[in-house]
């Protein structure tokens, strides 16, 4: 590769922010976009309570400033570097696909509200980022409000997520009693509301030697700075050690602590995560050989296809991380699935592109493509000889369930393919009872079933018939293990699509009843 796309590629830095509805992912995000001046004032992403209105407020943003924003992945510069934040929606929006773009990322930033500590969909969330070895960068936001304690929010972190955690910086004071920030890190303190708690109203004191300020300064006569220091104290003998090394395989959080909504600490926070946050990585093959990012050849996999809600376009697109090489309009690729070439330009068209500068999308980065039908979830495409296929996303456990059937029994043959092909684009996951054959749909999301429907409409003219039967737990047995007579009315028995056996599970008493019973039945969860 040249040197000059290397530089490009070494300047990306790909991550998605995970949190639980609420903490402030939206708030932190615009102060992102904010410092690469990407949106000129906060508030512009606002609307959002509505849900609905997120999307077109992103595009509108994208219209005034020429940026790549869309509703899944906004670009922006700051300080030379290339930064590609993945949306990794919550509430209503949460889907198999929130699971999928974490697989697309190089790290991962973790909001959590100090007033809640952590709460379950970030939990969800941050055990997948743990299974692929990413780095975990810890925000704690809402300092401007009492929350928990400092110390009680490190614990909870070992504790619930079962990961080390380091402080790079400490609250000194919170609320309204928020004084500042005590940056272990930066060996210095930023003031918090600088005008009130300053002196001559500088927002930042250097710390001497010993980790003080020196001489007299109005902080230093609260209680709360002499807190911080024992604090500081008690966490530099009894705390975990800082280590690169450990970060960089995930298994040590950097946190950082401050208000989003006030923009306090979050440029220090970004300038910080910078320094660690990695470059693409490589990823690995089917045969577990990595493809270095720096190989000339361009190759990329599908993490995620979104369905084109919009009645007026059938489009679909299939979002690509690129793994290597640069991508360009026009291009020839193979679908390994297939061994089939196919010509970008004629059934794709390269979306995340900027309107102000043409910009290059290399390694790291992430387009979306127009799709006709031709990706599936997980499919490699890869330039001239690289012949390369990526290894296998996960299948991530589903946990809702909805018993499906075609409304009118004349058009099974619609409804089949449609079921069929969905399923095996990734969108949705089936399984059969085993007496009856019937369909039940399985997801991890509910608007997984709200597209299924209105796309099973749309794309296959049939209507379908939903039938909740409500959250399940599902675990697979081996086949071996399987003897219909354990099917009760707390469990239902079905297979997957590989005619591989399950139980779901009414609740966890049901799970630990069957299992106390069938001691030699092993119970797996995918994941
Ligand atoms: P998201 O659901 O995680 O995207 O959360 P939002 O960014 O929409 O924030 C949820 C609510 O918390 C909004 O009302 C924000 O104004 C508020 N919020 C976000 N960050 C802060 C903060 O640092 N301090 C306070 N007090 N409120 C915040």
């Amino acid at each position: 590769m040249e040197q000059y796309l290397k530089d490009e590629v070494a300047s990306r830095r790909t991550f998605a922010i995970i949190s639980h509805p609420d903490a402030g992912k939206t708030t932190i995000t615009e102060q992102l976009l904010l410092f690469g001046g990407a949106i000129r004032q906060a508030g512009t992403v606002k609307g959002k309570k509505t849900g609905k209105f997120a999307t077109s407020d992103w595009m509108e943003i994208e219209k005034q400033r020429g940026i790549s924003v869309t509703s899944s992945v906004m670009q922006f510069e700051y300080k030379e570097k290339k930064i590609n934040i993945l949306d990794t929606p919550g509430h209503e929006d949460f889907s198999e696909d929130t699971y999928r773009t974490l697989m697309a990322v190089d790290s991962a930033v973790m909001v959590i509200d100090s007033g809640k500590g952590i709460e379950p969909q970030t939990k969800k969330l941050f055990q997948v980022c743990r299974m692929r070895g990413i780095p975990i960068f810890t925000f704690i936001n809402k300092l401007d409000r009492d929350g928990k304690e400092p110390l009680e929010l490190l614990e909870e972190l070992e504790e619930v997520l079962e990961i080390d955690s380091y402080p790079m910086n400490w609250p000194i004071g919170m609320g309204r009693g928020l004084l500042g920030l005590y940056d272990n890190y930066n060996k210095r303190i930023e003031i918090h509301r600088p005008e009130v708690n300053g002196k001559d109203n500088e927002r930042v004191v250097e710390l001497n030697a010993a980790g003080e300020i020196e001489g007299d300064h109005p902080i230093k006569k609260s209680s709360l700075y002499t807190q911080a220091l024992e604090d500081i104290e008690l966490l530099n003998e009894a705390g975990n050690a800082f280590s690169e090394e450990k970060i960089a395989n995930g298994e040590l959080t950097p946190v950082f602590f401050g208000s989003a909504l006030t923009n306090f600490g979050v440029q220090t926070f970004l300038d910080t995560f910078l320094e660690f946050a990695p470059s693409p990585t490589a990823h690995k093959d089917t045969a577990g050989e990595e493809v270095d990012p720096y190989t000339n050849e361009f190759s990329g996999f599908v993490f995620k296809i979104q369905a084109n809600m919009n009645p007026a376009h059938r489009d679909r697109i299939a979002f690509i991380r690129i793994c290597s090489g640069e991508f360009d309009r026009g291009m020839d690729v193979t679908l390994a699935r297939t061994k089939k070439k196919i010509k970008l330009s004629n059934s794709t068209q390269f979306m995340a592109e900027s309107r102000e500068t043409v910009q290059r999308a290399v390694a790291g980065d992430i387009i979306g493509l127009y799709d006709t039908g031709n990706f599936q979830i997980g499919d490699t495409i890869f330039e001239g000889k690289l012949n390369v296929e990526f290894e296998k996303l996960p299948q991530f456990t589903p946990e809702l369930f909805m018993k499906v059937s075609a409304k009118n029994v004349m058009k099974q043959k619609s409804f089949h393919k449609g079921v069929q092909q969905l399923v095996q684009e990734g969108a949705i996951q089936l399984y059969k009872t085993y007496h009856t054959e019937d369909y039940i749909l399985g997801a991890v999301g509910q608007l997984q079933f709200e597209v299924f429907q209105y796309r099973m409409l749309h794309e296959y003219n049939s209507e379908v018939i939903m039938t909740p039967i409500g959250s399940k737990i599902a675990r697979w047995i081996k086949p071996e293990d399987l003897d219909v007579n354990m099917s009760s009315s707390r469990n239902l028995l079905v297979r997957d699509r590989y005619d591989h056996p399950l139980f779901l599970f009414e609740n966890q008493f049901a799970m630990r009843w069957f299992a106390d019973k069938y001691p030699n039945v092993e119970l797996s969860s995918l994941l």
